[in-house]
């Protein structure tokens, strides 16, 4: 999704941006646009993105066998079971 166009830069301020959608000052454009289109929900596993956060969960629950969804406690989750084998 391009996000370049939807900032201007502070003409004083070098690497900081004006978001033209709410018009707060940002340094990481990338990042400050997601926050406007949060329906980008990639599975950190394989890559593949779905739109809504329940198709991801799901997604994760069938195909990986997690069934957490907080990033962190997933990882110490993974790190218990690697450690099982
Ligand atoms: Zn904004
Ligand atoms: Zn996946």
């Amino acid at each position: 999704m391009a996000y370049e166009d939807k900032f201007r830069s502070d003409p004083i301020t070098p690497g900081l941006f004006y978001c033209l959608l709410c018009g707060k000052g940002v340094r990481n454009k990338h990042n400050h646009f997601r926050t406007h289109f949060p329906g980008d929900h990639r599975c950190w596993h394989c890559g593949v993105v779905y739109c809504r956060l329940d198709k991801l969960k799901t997604h994760l629950r069938n195909v990986h066998n997690v069934d957490c969804v907080q990033r962190t406690q997933w990882m110490s989750h993974d790190l218990n079971s690697i450690s099982d084998w």
